[in-house]
């Protein structure tokens, strides 16, 4: 088996998918390296006794008995897009009755592109993280950033799915008002929120020296962006 086939099944969440009693599937392995990333051992695909590993199938068995409680189903990282069932798995959990909402960096536009292609494979619910200006994302390892950012942002907007962008507020200013202004064209009339980092189990572990971002770190960037104009979703938390 595949190391990016195991997952964390998290069988109930109240916070993963807006408005939904939800279960939530965490897939190893990224194509990003956020420094300041909290899913370490996932972005990493490497071992760790905190967190139980399952293949998607044995996930699906748990999913199937308990449906009739959950309204969604959460896809998450790591980056599910790199798993290459990703449509097949999308379309069982649909046919089980239950919405699907996919968290994704952008990163993989050919993917999306083939989710769309049929109403059975596409989520319902779309959260995109908008990390750094995209010509900062270098930084993360990201190869072409531009071009894929504003290739996923097109076709998610086109799709007329439900969907949100998530952006964090970093400490040291490390995510400014420049950032905002450089994403903000990518940002349609979906609501676009802005969570605080917190330190803790970063994968670069310098980044858990540095202190939480603060309340008003969010609430300043969340201004920047209603000042462009675009439709900030709800208080940072
Ligand atoms: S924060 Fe998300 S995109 Fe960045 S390394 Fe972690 S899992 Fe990947």
């Amino acid at each position: 088996m595949d190391v990016k086939d195991l997952v964390v099944f998290r069988k109930t969440s109240l916070v993963d998918y807006p408005g939904k009693v939800a279960a939530a599937l965490f897939f190893r392995g990224c194509n990003l390296r956020c420094p300041w990333c909290q899913n370490r051992e996932l972005a990493l695909a490497s071992d760790t006794p905190d967190q139980t590993f399952i293949s998607p199938d044995e996930a699906l068995r748990h999913i199937e008995k308990r449906r009739a409680v959950l309204g969604g189903m959460v896809l998450s990282g790591g980056e599910p897009t790199l798993y290459h069932e990703l449509p097949a798995l999308i379309a069982r959990i649909k046919a089980l009755g239950l919405l699907v909402k996919l968290d994704t960096n952008g990163m993989a536009p050919h993917v999306l592109e083939t989710l769309f292609g049929q109403r059975e494979t596409t989520p319902d619910y779309i959260a995109l993280d908008l990390k750094l200006a995209p010509v900062r994302y270098a930084v993360l390892g990201a190869k072409n950033p531009t071009a894929r950012l504003k290739e996923s942002a097109a076709l998610i907007h086109a799709a007329g799915v439900d969907h949100e962008f998530r952006s964090l507020a970093l400490p040291h200013g490390f995510f400014t008002d420049n950032d905002v202004e450089a994403l903000a064209p990518l940002v349609d009339d979906a609501p676009w929120f802005f969570r605080l980092f917190q330190p803790g189990n970063c994968l670069d572990p310098t980044w858990d020296e540095f202190p939480a971002a603060q309340k008003e770190d969010g609430a300043r960037l969340a201004q920047k962006a209603g000042q462009l104009g675009k439709r900030v979703g709800g208080e940072a938390t």
